[in-house]
């Protein structure tokens, strides 16, 4: 296949479900799988901003396949349609990234009941819904990632501690997954992305906005924030074979941040 890469990495032929694929880590995901012979399907969800044909678009221009459809991860029905979208499509399904997220900034006093439910049930439960969805759907074994954060996955963050329990919680279900799915020849493994540039770390009213990026990247050992590519290559790498024996694990893509002595 054109613009697939020579690798023995066993993803040649397999088909993904990638949830949250219209914009950042999600998107880049799609172009990495279709670099290295895998079938996409992508979820976006209805009113999002951006635009999921784009997201496609550029899988196919990196010589793979992918397919956009509407999935909102706090709607069982949703996540299951997206689901049967892998056999439609493809007539498969091995590979699943629960990558979808959502960010909300609130003091813990401003932490209503509700407020609370809302993001876990994007952040937490959503990623349980796709997860269980897409095991049943994968006969032949595969591979899950779920993305976690920095924020929850090592450190607290002030004002999102509904964001950090969420993302803290997907690092225990994805553990427990990997114990329960293995003799079903599935492996399952978070990814704990740091600082992203993507639309969520870029908004301004619930995360750090362009400046605060900018500043924060000169703390980084590596001297920058990070692109979605690079998280993208961590999952893609973690749901191939090259990570076979590679379960219940969780991989920093931080450019050294959560290992760096304070100064
Ligand atoms: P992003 O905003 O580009 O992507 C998030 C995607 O999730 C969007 O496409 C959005 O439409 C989708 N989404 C939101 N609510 C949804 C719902 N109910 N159902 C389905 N999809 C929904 O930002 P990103 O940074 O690429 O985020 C991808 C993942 O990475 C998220 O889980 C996020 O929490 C995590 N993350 C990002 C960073 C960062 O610095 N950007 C850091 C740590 C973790």
């Amino acid at each position: 296949m054109s613009g697939t890469t020579s690798r023995d990495d066993g993803l040649a032929g397999k088909v993904a479900l990638v949830t949250g694929g219209a914009s950042g880590i999600g998107r880049a995901l799609a172009v990495a799988y279709a670099r290295a012979g895998v079938s996409t399907v992508l979820g976006y969800l209805p009113g999002d901003p951006h635009d999921p044909r784009q997201a496609v678009a550029e899988a196919e221009a990196a010589g793979g396949r992918a397919v956009a459809v509407a999935c909102d991860v706090t709607d069982p029905a949703s996540v299951d349609a997206f689901t049967d979208a892998a056999h439609d499509h493809f007539g498969r399904l091995d590979l699943v990234v629960a990558n979808a997220g959502a960010l909300d900034s609130a003091a813990l006093a401003d932490l209503s009941d509700d407020r609370w439910h809302r993001l876990l049930e994007v952040d937490l439960t959503g990623v349980v819904r796709t997860l269980r969805s897409a095991a049943a759907a994968m006969t032949g074994g595969g591979a899950m990632v779920a993305v976690s954060s920095i924020a929850g996955g090592v450190y607290g963050w002030q004002q999102h501690a509904h964001y950090a329990a969420a993302k803290s919680g997907v690092l225990g279900l994805v553990r427990s997954l990997a114990v329960e799915l293995a003799p079903r020849g599935i492996r399952a493994n978070s990814v704990i992305p740091g600082l992203i540039e993507t639309p969520q770390s870029l908004d301004e009213e619930n995360s750090l906005g362009a400046q605060g990026l900018t500043a924060a990247g000169g703390g980084i050992p590596a001297g920058r924030v990070g692109r979605p590519e690079e998280v993208a290559r961590a999952i893609r790498f973690l749901t191939s074979d090259d990570a076979s024996y590679i379960t219940g694990q969780q991989l920093v893509v931080d450019g050294g941040l959560t290992v760096r002595f304070p100064d």
